[in-house]
């Protein structure tokens, strides 16, 4: 059974990227407006991800962890999306299969915090009190260790795995409102480096700035399209003409409800536009799909990163209609 149990563990959490998109995605559902990713070691040592939502009470303390518990049901009644999105309680109880996990947590009914330590198979085995704001710091300890191949490829690939964190840390930085987000690592004889800050602006434009400056966000235009069936897409992409010779991808961002997601086809539509007007460059863009749940399927990868959608061919094609749109002039 334990083996089974990381082995689906593994299909939640793929790499550090994924494992901190679950915490962070968990503090944003806390209603907090600050977070703070702490690596050390760039994550391989451990992550923590800090933030003043609103706590766990401790009713839930014993079955935090345990697959399937969760308490978005109740307290979300309105976020449809978030159920829907839900391999629900999945997370916790996947990084405990999969590393260390320890809680910190504080609600306004509580005057102290606690500290919550969990075995591998979810169960709390340790409890006891400490000092602690109002909220939750959840900190992973040698993720993979559980799974030796895993985690030999995970030593081996570190540097690529935080670059992917650092640009899906971009892309909540970029799409989350009002919320204050910071990143730092640890490494060596306690060298720690600042490697994102956000003052948690009220725009996405401000956000866009903030991760680019102000020169970069002049080469943008604003882009707001009508799809199909109730569908839009709003976001900002490359003026004709200021695109990057590089495809790094680090400056594409796809959002499907204001959550990131991979959507490869999107990206090979609009470098594929854009290419075609300014031959050897690749755009900027940034993309918010707004999709009714209905039409989602995101039953597909348990990361939940890759989405289909039942009509993702009639969205593509009203998607070229609009780039094409967007940069018509230019064909004048
Ligand atoms: P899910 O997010 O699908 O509910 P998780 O395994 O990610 O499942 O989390 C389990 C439960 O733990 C959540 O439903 C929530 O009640 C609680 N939780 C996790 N992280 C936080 C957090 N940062 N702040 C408040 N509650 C949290
Ligand atoms: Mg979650």
């Amino acid at each position: 059974k334990g083996v089974v149990h990381k082995i689906c563990a593994g299909q939640v959490i793929l790499d550090l990227s994924s494992a901190v998109k679950e915490l962070v995605e968990n503090s944003l559902d806390a209603g907090a407006t600050s977070i703070e990713v702490a690596l050390k070691e760039y994550g391989e040592e451990w992550f923590q991800v800090i933030d003043n939502g609103c706590g766990i009470s401790p009713d839930n303390f014993k079955v935090l962890a345990l697959k399937h518990h969760t308490s978005k049901l109740a307290d979300f009644p309105d976020l449809q999306f978030l159920t829907t999105f839900g391999f629900r309680g999945e997370a916790l109880s996947s990084l405990c299969a999969l590393g260390n996990l320890t809680v910190e947590t504080r609600t306004r009914n509580e005057s102290t915090a606690t500290h919550l330590t969990f075995d591998n198979a979810g169960l709390l085995v340790a409890e006891r009190k400490t000092a602690r704001q109002i909220g939750t710091t959840v900190t992973v300890k040698k993720l993979f260790s559980n799974l030796p191949v895993r985690s030999k490829e995970f030593s081996r690939n570190i540097r690529k795995e935080y670059g992917k964190l650092i640009s899906l840390l971009n892309a909540y930085a970029i799409i989350a409102k009002g919320v204050r987000l910071v990143c730092t690592n640890t490494f060596g004889k306690n060298m720690k480096s600042v490697i994102l800050k956000t003052q948690g602006s009220g725009s996405i434009k401000d956000n866009i700035i903030t991760v680019f400056g102000m020169n970069t966000f002049t080469c943008l235009e604003p882009l707001s399209v009508s799809l199909s069936g109730n569908c839009k897409v709003e976001g900002f992409i490359s003026k004709s003409g200021y695109g990057s010779g590089r495809n790094t991808g680090d400056r594409q961002f796809v959002f499907v409800n204001g959550r990131p997601v991979d959507m490869p086809k999107v990206n090979k539509l609009v470098n594929e536009l854009y290419r075609g007007m300014n031959s050897r460059q690749y755009p900027i863009a940034i993309m918010n799909f707004t999709i009714p749940t209905a039409a989602c399927d995101v039953n597909v990868t348990p990361d939940k990163r890759k989405l289909f959608f039942s009509d993702e061919g009639s969205i593509l094609q009203y998607l070229r209609v609009a780039l094409e749109k967007v940069y018509s002039p230019n064909f004048m």
